[in-house]
C-alpha cells in the first residue's frame, strides 16, 4: 500500500558519535524502517537527513536515542522539519569532519556480542582469531599515536588489510566498516609463547600451549588491551603462593577473571547492578562480596571480604577461558608500584624474574592503561581506579572552561585537561615516586595534549613543593600557575562531576594533604566553592612520628594517640599493642612525638582509623597504605548499636579533640569488648559527630548541600553512613561517582579551582 504520508526531518546529533560505529547505525536503522536520506559527521557530531512516513521516522528516533551503539554517547537530539528531497535510497555521506575540530576519542572496549559469536564460529574466517574487532568493540586509546583517528594513526599501521578485511572496510553496510583495528589471520596481529629467557616455544596453538602451563600451575604474563597481566590459576594455592612471593606483594588482594557470571557466583555474590557493571563494555574490577566455602586460593585476597572481579574482555581472555578455569588471577605486570609493562622487551625484561611464560603478540600498545576498580555503593558507581573502559571519555561541566592541565597528587595520580565543557582525566598512571611513574606521567601529558588537541594555557597542581607532580608544574615557566590546596580539590571533583556550583559543606577525609598552615590535613570540615574555602572544623593535630614511616607502621600512630589521651599512664593499659610491639621502640616513638622529632603534625581521619585499628589489635604493620583502616572497616559488624558519647561530642568545637574517641575505644578494650564492636561504634561516633558539625554550620550559614570525598569515603560503612545521617537531616548530600573519592580525582578538581579562578 503506498504511503502517502512522507514527511523530511533534519535530526541533529551532538556527543561521542563519531568513530564508534555511529553511521552504520543510523544506516542499517533507516533501512530497517524504509527510510531514504543520508548521514554525515559534522564538527561536532552528526546530522541525519531522513524521509519516510512519520509513524516510521517516530521508531527510528526512539531506536536511535535507545538502541545506539555501545560506546556512543549522546548529549543533545534535536530534530526539524525538512523539505522532502525524495532521494531514492539512504547513504552514508563521506564527509570528514573539518580538522580543527578535535572529536573525542573512544575508550578501549570489550569485545562485543557479535565479535565473540564469531570467534567461536567453526565456519567463520575469524574463528579463534585472538584479535577479531569491529566498530562497536577492540582497542582504540591505548592504540592511537596521532589524531585523527584512523589506520595510519593507530599501532595497526604496519598491518596491512588483506583484500577481506579491507571489502569490509569499505562497505558502509558493514560492522567493520571504518574499523580502524580491523584484521584477520590472514592480515593481522599475532601471538607467540616465550618462556622467561625470551625464547619461541613455536606452539602451534599458542594459546592452548599457555592454557595447560597454567593448568600446571606456571606464572604466565599474558599481554593484554593496555597491558601485560601477571595470570596464575586461581583456585591453585601453590601458584597463587608464588605469584605473590615472586612479586612481593604479600597481602594486597589479587584481582580475578572468570569466564562468566555463572563462574564469578561460584565465588561471589553478585547484585543485579554488579552484574550491569561487569557486563559493560567497560568491563572493570568490581568488588564483588565473597561466597562463604569458594573454591579459591585463600590467598588471593586474603583478610578482605571482596574479590575484585571482572569478565574476559579480550578475544584471547575468552580463547583461555574455553580452557575451564574456575578462575584466573589477573595482576598488572608490574614490579611493586611501577607502570604496568606494555612492551615485550621490557616485560621480558622486568617480569623474567616473576613469570616462567609470556603469552605476547606484535600489536604494540601506546599507552599503559591498567584495568579500572570499581564497586557499587550506596546507589552508585564508586570509582576506586579509573582507568580502561572509562578513559579517555570526558566527565561533561556545567561551565566552559579555559584550556586548563591539571598535574594531580602524588599518590594514585591522574592528570586532568579540559576543552570547553569537557574535562578529561587521564587513566590512573600511579604513585609518582620512582623515575618509571614519572616517565609515565610525561608521556600521558604530552599523548593527551596532542590526542586532544588542546594547549593549556593554565597549569593547576597541588600545594605540596615536593609532590613531583607539583615540580612538574613549576617546570612549566611560561604557563601561569594555580596551586590548589588538596581537600579543596577534593571537594571541587565532586562539585564538577555533579555540576554544583556551591557554595557546600565539604567533608575532606584523607590520608595525608598539605594544609595552609603547613601541617598535615585530612579530617577537615570545610566551607567551599570553586573559588576559595574556610576550613570549619578539624581534627586536632598530633605527632606523626616518624612521617611517611607511620604510614607503613599504624602502631606509631596509635602510640602518638594513647599518648596524646593517658600520656605515660598508657604503658599501664594492658593493651595487645604494648606485647606485640617492642616497648623500646614505643619508648622512641613516644620521645619523637613529646620532642617533636621528624613528627609533623597531622588532623588526618585516615591517620586515625590506622592508630584505632592498631589499638584494638587489628592490625600494627601495613603492608600497603590504608590496609590497617580497611582490615578495621571489615571487622566491623553491622548489627552492633550505639557510639561514643560525651560532653565532647555536642562541643560545638571546631577543633575536634581525639582523646575522648580513643579513651572510650580504650575502656571497650580493657573490658574485653570485641574489635568488631569497636569497629563499629567507632564508625557510628564518626558519623554522629561530623552530622552535629554539618547541621552547626548550616544553623550559622544556611547552606545546605554536603560533598562528601577523600580516600576515607572508599570505607562504604563510613560513606553509607554519612550519606544517610545528613540525608535524614534534610542536606543535599554529593559525592565523587565519575572519578574516585581518593586522590585519582585530585586532578579535576585542580583544575575545577584553577578555571574558576582564572574566571573571575
Ligand atoms: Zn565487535
Ligand atoms: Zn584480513
Ligand atoms: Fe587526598
Amino acid at each position: 500500500m503506498p504511503d502517502h504520508d512522507v514527511v523530511a526531518k533534519r535530526v541533529e546529533i551532538n556527543g561521542i558519535v563519531q568513530g564508534v560505529g555511529f553511521r552504520p547505525f543510523v544506516y542499517a536503522l533507516a533501512r530497517r524502517y524504509g527510510l531514504t536520506g543520508d548521514v554525515a559527521n559534522t564538527s561536532s557530531g552528526v546530522v541525519i537527513h531522513i524521509e519516510g512516513s512519520s509513524r516510521n521516522i517516530g521508531s527510528f528516533l526512539e531506536d536511535l536515542e535507545k538502541n545506539h551503539p555501545p560506546l556512543a554517547r549522546i548529549t543533545k537530539i534535536l530534530h526539524f522539519p525538512e523539505k522532502c528531497l525524495s532521494p531514492a535510497a539512504f547513504s552514508i555521506s563521506d564527509s570528514q569532519p573539518p580538522a580543527r575540530f578535535a572529536t573525542f576519542i573512544s575508550p578501549d572496549v570489550a569485545v562485543c556480542e557479535d565479535c565473540r559469536r564469531e570467534l567461536f564460529d567453526p565456519v567463520d574466517r575469524r574463528f579463534r582469531y585472538p584479535f577479531i574487532n569491529c566498530t562497536n568493540c577492540g582497542p582504540r586509546y591505548t592504540i592511537i599515536d596521532d589524531i585523527p583517528y584512523d589506520r595510519p594513526g593507530t599501532s595497526m599501521k604496519d598491518f596491512v588489510m588483506c583484500p577481506a578485511c579491507q571489502a569490509e572496510y569499505d562497505d558502509p553496510a558493514n560492522r567493520r566498516f571504518h574499523a580502524q583495528p580491523n584484521a584477520c589471520a590472514a592480515c593481522g596481529p599475532s601471538l607467540r609463547l616465550l618462556d622467561n629467557a625470551g625464547k619461541d616455544l613455536e606452539a602451534p596453538d599458542p594459546v592452548n600451549e599457555a592454557a595447560r602451563r597454567l593448568k600446571a600451575g606456571h606464572i604466565v604474563a599474558v599481554k593484554g588491551l593496555g597491558g601485560f597481566h601477571l595470570v596464575v590459576d586461581a583456585a591453585n594455592n601453590e601458584a597463587v603462593k608464588r605469584l605473590r612471593t615472586r612479586k612481593h606483594r604479600e597481602e594486597k588482594p589479587f584481582a580475578l577473571m572468570a569466564g562468566d557470571m555463572a563462574a564469578i557466583e561460584a565465588f561471589a555474590h553478585v547484585a543485579p547492578e554488579e552484574a550491569r557493571l561487569l557486563n559493560s563494555f567497560k568491563r572493570p574490577i568490581v568488588l564483588l562480596r565473597k561466597q562463604e566455602g569458594h573454591g579459591l586460593s585463600p590467598r588471593v585476597s586474603p583478610k578482605n571480604r571482596y574479590f575484585g572481579t571482572m569478565l574476559p574482555y579480550t578475544p584471547l581472555h575468552y580463547l583461555l577461558f574455553a580452557h575451564g578455569f574456575e578462575a584466573l588471577v589477573m595482576t598488572s605486570g608490574n614490579r611493586s608500584e611501577e607502570p604496568i609493562a606494555i612492551d615485550n622487551t621490557d616485560a621480558l625484561h622486568r617480569l623474567s624474574p616473576i613469570a616462567d611464560y609470556f603469552l605476547v603478540h606484535n600489536r604494540d600498545i601506546y599507552l599503559p592503561c591498567d584495568d579500572s576498580i570499581v564497586r557499587h555503593a550506596k546507589g552508585a558507581v564508586r570509582l576506586i581506579r579509573r582507568a580502561r573502559g572509562y578513559v579517555p571519555a570526558p566527565v561533561f561541566l556545567k561551565y566552559r572552561s579555559p584550556p586548563v592541565l591539571a598535574c594531580g597528587a602524588a599518590l594514585k595520580n591522574t592528570i586532568c585537561l579540559t576543552r570547553e565543557d569537557n574535562a578529561f582525566i587521564s587513566q590512573h598512571i600511579g604513585d609518582l615516586e620512582n623515575p618509571a611513574a614519572y616517565d609515565f606521567f610525561c608521556s600521558t601529558i604530552d599523548r593527551m595534549t596532542h590526542m586532544l588537541g588542546i594547549s593549556p594555557r593554565i597549569i593547576a597542581c597541588d600545594q605540596h613543593p615536593d609532590y613531583l607532580s607539583t615540580r612538574y608544574a613549576e617546570e612549566q615557566q611560561s604557563l601561569p600557575k594555580v596551586h590548589v590546596q588538596h581537600h579543596h580539590a577534593h571537594i571541587a571533583s565532586v562539585m564538577a562531576e555533579n555540576q554544583i556550583d556551591g557554595p557546600v559543606i565539604g567533608l575532606a577525609f584523607d590520608g595525608a594533604g598539605l594544609g595552609t598552615d603547613n601541617t598535615i590535613w585530612g579530617g577537615e570540615v570545610l566551607m567551599a566553592d570553586l573559588c576559595s574555602f574556610s576550613r570549619m572544623a578539624h581534627f586536632t593535630a598530633l605527632p606523626m612520628p616518624g612521617g611517611a614511616a607511620a604510614i607503613k607502621a599504624p602502631w606509631r600512630m596509635a602510640v602518638s594517640y594513647l599518648f596524646d589521651a593517658f600520656g605515660e599512664e598508657m604503658f599501664d593499659l594492658g593493651l595487645p599493642l604494648f606485647t606485640a610491639v617492642d616497648v623500646k621502640k614505643i619508648q622512641v616513638v613516644v620521645e619523637m612525638a613529646k620532642k617533636r622529632i621528624n613528627s609533623p603534625l597531622t588532623s588526618s581521619l585516615g591517620r586515625l582509623f590506622d592508630g584505632v585499628s592498631a589499638i584494638c589489635g587489628v592490625r600494627y604493620v601495613a603492608a600497603f597504605e590504608g590496609q590497617a583502616a580497611m582490615e578495621l572497616e571489615m571487622a566491623a559488624r553491622q548489627e552492633a548499636a550505639g557510639g561514643y558519647d560525651g560532653e565532647w561530642m555536642d562541643a560545638g568545637t571546631i577543633d575536634i579533640p581525639t582523646g575522648p574517641i580513643i579513651r572510650q575505644v580504650v575502656g571497650d578494650m580493657t573490658k574485653g569488648i570485641s574489635p568488631a564492636v569497636i569497629s563499629q561504634k567507632f564508625h557510628m561516633t564518626l558519623i554522629r559527630l561530623f552530622s552535629r558539625i554539618c547541621g552547626d554550620i548550616r544553623r550559622e550559614t544556611g547552606v545546605n548541600t554536603a560533598a562528601l570525598s577523600g580516600g576515607v569515603f572508599q570505607n562504604t560503612t563510613l560513606l553509607s553512613g554519612m550519606i544517610d545521617s545528613l540525608e535524614n537531616k534534610g542536606f543535599d548530600v554529593f559525592s565523587n561517582s565519575l572519578v574516585p573519592v581518593n586522590d585519582g580525582g585530585i586532578s579535576l578538581g585542580q583544575a575545577m579551582v584553577a578555571a574558576a579562578a582564572a574566571g573571575k
